[in-house]
């Protein structure tokens, strides 16, 4: 009898899913065990392909690293770390150290040679910075003068757990604690997003910390705009966005994952694909 594949989401795997099914099953499946160097040559390729970035994913990494790093909460090294990483990730990627080791940064951009490496990297400096700019001067550093040592949830990213037959995971960029109440901060999404976001966080709260959702706080902020939403658990409603990931996971794991051709163009899989 076949194994049943097992049932996972997250938000990630949804707009893989969305953008190409056949991509989704390249990312989880057919690049598995292609780090080994004596895996067979496709193996390999989907591997490398799979740990592909872009400048946006990059720098919204960036971001999250230097502000979970940074407790408790000083701006001057906030920015240090963010520009820090950022010439960690420059100088490697330029030295292709990602062609030994996939799991070293390369951007899609420069993979398959879009641009100009330079300016690439030039631009990619510039919005860096202007993200800087907007984070310091947002409502966030209101938000982060609770963020010490004491306040802050020490816990394991991405957050995991199961939904009854899914395994889920969810990605606040912060968790802590303020007053009564427990926050999590997450990078702006579509309200979809959000309200799973927001849903699967207040079940790791009741389960991990025994905090029910009425003692439980978002804050989303956008880097596009610096648009930011702050707004209690209690205006989600969990039980939809539950059952919608439920149903979502099931799609995942019983597609035959048909191409969506039109997306070819920006896929990090096409090198693999035109073969
Ligand atoms: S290259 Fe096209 S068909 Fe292949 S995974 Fe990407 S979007 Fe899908």
């Amino acid at each position: 009898m076949e194994t049943p594949r097992r049932m996972d989401w997250s938000w990630y795997r949804d707009r893989m899913f969305s953008f190409c099914p056949r991509s989704y099953m390249l990312h989880y499946e057919g690049g598995r065990g292609g780090f080994d160097l004596y895996a067979e040559r496709e193996r390999r390729l989907v591997y490398r392909l799979k740990k592909l970035s872009d400048v946006p994913r990059w720098l919204d990494e960036l971001a999250t690293d230097a502000v979970r790093g940074c407790v408790p909460w000083r701006g001057r090294q906030f920015r240090h770390e963010l520009f820090r990483q950022f010439e960690n990730g420059r100088s490697r990627a330029l030295a292709g150290d990602w062609i030994d080791d996939p799991a070293f940064l390369n951007l899609s951009e420069l993979y398959y040679q879009e641009c100009d490496p330079e300016a690439l990297f030039a631009g990619a400096y510039e919005e860096l910075r202007r993200r800087a700019k907007l984070l310091e001067n947002s409502p966030l550093k209101n938000l982060f003068a609770d963020l010490n040592e004491l306040t802050l949830v020490k816990t394991e990213y991405p957050l995991m757990m199961d939904v009854n037959a899914v395994r889920v995971w969810t990605a606040p960029v912060q968790v802590w604690h303020s007053g009564n109440t427990l926050f999590f901060l997450n990078w702006m999404k579509s309200a979809e997003g959000m309200s799973c976001a927001g849903a699967l966080q207040c079940v790791w709260a009741m389960r991990h910390l025994k905090i029910p959702p009425d003692r439980v706080y978002f804050a989303a902020y956008g880097f596009t705009d610096g648009a930011y939403r702050e707004y209690p658990a209690k205006e989600l409603d969990i039980s939809p966005a539950l059952a919608w990931i439920e149903q979502r996971a099931l799609e995942f794991a019983t597609s035959d994952y048909p191409s969506r051709t039109e997306n070819c163009p920006h896929c990090r899989f096409r090198e693999y694909c035109r073969d």
